[in-house]
């Protein structure tokens, strides 16, 4: 029998217990599963900017929506904190726990590759601006073949949201999306999004307005649901389904046991129709 592969995307907002996460990962890897870890890290990067004098910038587009401005500089710093922080320590975690994890970031081997978003409109004091100095990326393909080489191996791979674009630069990607892009080139059985919340609410932030479960025909009624960058979570679970990921869970990842609550059907259950 071939394991079943499990990918998990680690929210980093305030709570989201990354020991706790880890703890399961050993009795998984022990079960038989094969893991994929892919994680964020804006709140580090935030912080690493401010520290360096370059505070994170955003920019509002014609619609409203508000998005960081990833310049040359912010990419670096944002590759230093998530990529050289948030990654190394992850892995020296499971390390500690006796799993063989292995950190790179979708640069490595070309494991993400990405279009650059080479022109972007945003509104500034009223006034339309095109912006063409931006580095972040929409993901086109995944290289499977490294990440199965790594998992054929035993190694756990965690996964640091960058993307390389076809000219071969560095770009910040969306982790959610970047965990959707994976789990569906995996054909993974499942794809875990653990964040600050109980799952998806109907009424946010009412705790009690959970969604429990929620076929892929009315992902609708999740967007509408959602709000900010809770959005991007439910685009990346219709991009999973509809890359053939059998079911999709945004669970909470500030509990104990937080992957094995999920696998255990708490949370929302985004399932193929
Ligand atoms: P992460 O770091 O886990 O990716 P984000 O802050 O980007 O987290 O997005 C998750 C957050 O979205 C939740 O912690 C919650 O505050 C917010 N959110 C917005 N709408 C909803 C909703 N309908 N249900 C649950 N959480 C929501």
């Amino acid at each position: 029998m071939v394991e079943p592969i499990v990918v998990v995307k680690l929210g980093g907002a305030e709570g989201v217990d990354f020991s706790a996460i880890c703890l399961d990962a050993v009795e998984l890897l022990k079960d038989g599963y094969r893991l994929v870890f892919l994680h964020g890290g804006s709140a580090e990067a935030n912080a690493l900017g401010e520290a360096l004098g370059s505070p994170p910038k955003f920019i509002t587009s014609p619609s409203g929506y508000t998005s960081r401005y990833t310049d040359r500089r912010t990419l670096e710093i944002f590759m230093m904190a998530v990529n050289g922080k948030v990654n190394s320590m992850l892995v020296e975690q499971l390390q500690r726990l006796g799993v063989s994890a292995f950190g790179l970031s979708g640069i490595d081997g070309g494991l993400l590759q990405a279009t650059r978003k080479d022109a972007i409109q945003s509104v500034e004091n009223g006034k339309r601006k095109v912006i063409r100095d931006d580095y972040t990326g929409k993901i086109e393909q995944v290289n499977t073949v490294l990440i199965e080489l790594l998992l054929n191996a035993g190694y756990l791979p965690v996964v640091a949201p960058l993307a390389v674009s076809e000219q071969g630069e560095a770009l910040n990607v969306d982790a959610d999306r970047a965990a959707a892009m994976i789990a569906a080139a995996l054909k993974a059985e499942t794809l875990i999004l653990l964040t600050a919340a109980p799952g998806l609410l109907k009424h946010f932030p009412n705790e009690t307005s959970l969604i429990q479960t929620l076929p892929q025909n009315r992902l609708s009624v999740a967007l509408e649901a959602a709000q900010g960058r809770m959005k991007k979570k439910v685009l990346g679970a219709e991009e999973a389904l509809k890359g053939g990921v059998q079911r999709v869970i945004i669970a909470d990842g500030r509990i104990p046991s937080p992957i094995f609550s999920a696998l255990s059907g708490k949370g929302t259950i985004i399932h193929s129709s």
